[in-house]
Formats: structure tokens, C-alpha cells, sequence
């Protein structure tokens, strides 16, 4: 296998990283997109994420949250401030890395497919005859 400037669609992902370079120039504020990648000018805003990844991690963070919270309930049955310390700023750290990670993810899906070979011309098959 070839070397390729690119990273892995699991490290761009992972590492919050431009899909193209690789640097980590992806978001201009917490969960919010730059316009252009800042080392290779990507048009970032030109990929369209959405709002997909929001609703599937809420789901698994708040899954995963409670999971601990009734195991440490169960275990220690430490006073109600206690969970509070816990689990609030760790439910918001989670849901904030795991949307930069999901969004990171589904753009450099999105530039893979864009970037591959095979797309049709004017989005559709061109034609023999007539
Ligand atoms: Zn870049």
C-alpha cells in the first residue's frame, strides 16, 4: 500500500481533524465548523453535516451517563451532590467531544464520496446516441 497524505477516515474522526491535511483546523468554536480549513483551504462550508449526529449521541451518552450513575448509586450511595459534581459536567464534556467527533466523521465521510472516483457528470450517466 501506497503512503497517502490523508489520514484515515478513523484518525481524521477521532483527532477532530481536517479531512484533506490533517490538521486540526475543523472548528472555529466548540461545535461550530470553520468556513475553510486554515493550512489547506478546504471549503468546509461547503459540506453539509447537519443535525444527524445529535439526536443518535444524545441517546447514547445519556444511556451510558445513567449506566454510571446507577452503578456509582448502587456501589457507594454517595450524597445527591455527589452525582450532580459527577455527572453534570461529564454528561456536558461527552455530548460536546462526541459531537466534534461525529461531525469530524460524517464530513470526512462526505469528502471521501465527493472526493472519489465514479460520479456521474451533471448527476446522471452519460448516454450513447440520440
Ligand atoms: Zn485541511
Amino acid at each position: 500500500m501506497s503512503e497517502t497524505p490523508e489520514p484515515s477516515l478513523l484518525a481524521a474522526s477521532l483527532r477532530v481533524a481536517c479531512p484533506r491535511c490533517g490538521s486540526k483546523t475543523l472548528f472555529a468554536g466548540v461545535i461550530r465548523f470553520a468556513d475553510k480549513c486554515r493550512a489547506c483551504g478546504l471549503d468546509i462550508g461547503a459540506f453539509n453535516v447537519g443535525d444527524g449526529p445529535a439526536a443518535f449521541l444524545t441517546l447514547i451518552v445519556g444511556a451510558i451517563i445513567t449506566l454510571l450513575a446507577v452503578t456509582v448509586e448502587l456501589a457507594v450511595e454517595p450524597p445527591i451532590w455527589v452525582h450532580v459534581l459527577l455527572w453534570v459536567p461529564l454528561t456536558a464534556a461527552a455530548v460536546i467531544y462526541g459531537l466534534r467527533v461525529g461531525k469530524a466523521a460524517l464530513l470526512a465521510i462526505e469528502y471521501r464520496q465527493r472526493a472519489g472516483e465514479g460520479r456521474l457528470r451533471d448527476g446522471r450517466p452519460e448516454e450513447d446516441g440520440e
